[in-house]
């Protein structure tokens, strides 16, 4: 796996408002920065919501979230750091000299001086169908939603099983509707179906209240689902139906996690890790910001992920260097502005 020597002054972990606006920070304040997200796409929490309005952040006149998060991305990227996207940050090691290294998931290991966890509520996971063996079909034809290719259920006889909210899944069920030959959709509940959202289609049929009971296959790929009747308990009502399927997409949400990272030996009396005043957590060098951070008068908004993302940078500066001052000159100020801003005409 690849070992990058290169060792930043600080690495931020998510890249969402918090870890955009400290990877912003952090080059104001003359440090090496790196920014690790494990999605495929920058924006965070913000990606769930890319559709709507955002009237709350100080100083943006109500802005399309999408036109926000485009802003977003171009502002951290004004110092030029080191952006890593698709990997999902699992182990830390610490060496004597004080150096860290964060490990990803699939391996690959990046060095810091500093740390700011800038994680969010985690990374989001797919609700697995809860079906003994269920599993072993993921390599081949069973398939969750977050995770797709679309491509793969072009012309095919498809089960959808899925619950929560009805909006989500009735744009996916469009979607669908446009790509396979069939569509079979099981809901748990009745009053979910078809929904003023999903317009019903010669290619779409709805079993509900249904849910998938059975896989059947030969453990590499599912040939067929038996899909049984339940009642408003979600017990079992008696009606069975078993179909002959391609493939099985399951769309039961997602459930966010912070994985191995509750290893590390953070303090967490909440859901999200505690901080100081300071934004630093009971390990050295690492600290924490935006809606992963929990301390008495924390805000879990965008305008909170950004303050976090600043006193995290300054924090995380006075930590490599206790001689620094304790903010950055203000941008009105700041040398480093001058030719950009002539730049710029301004
Ligand atoms: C539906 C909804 C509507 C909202 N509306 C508003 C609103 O109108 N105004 C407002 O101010 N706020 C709103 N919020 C809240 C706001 O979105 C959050 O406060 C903000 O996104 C927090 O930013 P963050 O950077 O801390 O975390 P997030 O935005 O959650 O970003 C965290 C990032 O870290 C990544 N990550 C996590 N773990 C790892 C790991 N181990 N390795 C690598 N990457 C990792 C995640 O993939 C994610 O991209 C809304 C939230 C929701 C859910």
């Amino acid at each position: 796996m690849a070992d990058r020597m290169e060792r930043f002054d600080v690495t931020i972990i998510g890249g969402g408002p918090a870890g955009l606006y400290a990877a912003f920070y952090g080059g104001l304040r003359d440090m090496s920065v790196k920014l690790i997200e494990a999605g495929s796409e920058l924006g965070g929490r913000l990606r769930s919501y890319a559709d709507k309005t955002v009237w709350d952040v100080g100083g943006v006149p109500p802005i399309r979230c999408a036109r926000l998060i485009e802003q977003m991305i171009r502002q951290a990227r004004t110092f030029e750091p080191t952006i890593v996207l698709g990997q999902r940050i699992a182990e830390l090691e610490r060496r004597e000299d004080g150096t860290m290294t964060v490990v990803s998931a699939s391996g690959e290991r990046h060095h810091t001086r500093a740390l700011i966890l800038a994680l969010g509520h985690g990374v989001p996971q797919p609700r697995r169908l809860e079906i003994e063996g269920a599993q072993r079909y993921e390599a081949a034809n069973l398939h969750y939603a977050a995770t797709a290719d679309p491509g793969r259920l072009r012309g095919k006889t498809v089960l959808l099983s899925c619950c929560g909210s009805g909006n989500v899944s009735a744009v996916r069920i469009e979607e669908l509707a446009a790509l396979a030959a069939r569509v079979v959709v099981v809901r748990g509940r009745a009053d979910l179906q078809p929904s003023d959202r999903s317009r019903p289609t010669p290619s779409v049929e709805y079993r509900a209240p249904f849910v998938v009971e059975r896989l059947h296959g030969d453990g590499n790929r599912i040939e067929a689902v038996t899909i049984a009747r339940v009642d408003g308990e979600g017990d079992f009502a008696g009606e069975r139906e078993r179909m002959e399927v391609d493939e099985v997409l399951v769309d039961h949400g997602t459930r966010s996690e912070y994985g191995p990272i509750v290893r590390w030996g953070l303090e967490k009396t909440s859901w999200n890790f505690d901080a100081d005043e300071r934004l630093a957590t009971r390990l050295p060098g690492v600290f924490v910001a935006g809606d992963a951070a929990n301390y008495p008068s924390k805000l879990h908004l965008i305008a909170g992920a950004i303050s976090d993302a600043a006193i995290a940078v300054n924090s995380a500066k006075r930590y490599l260097d206790p001689t620094a001052p304790k903010s950055a000159p203000m941008s009105t100020s700041s040398a480093k502005f001058a030719d950009r801003n002539k730049a710029l005409g301004l």
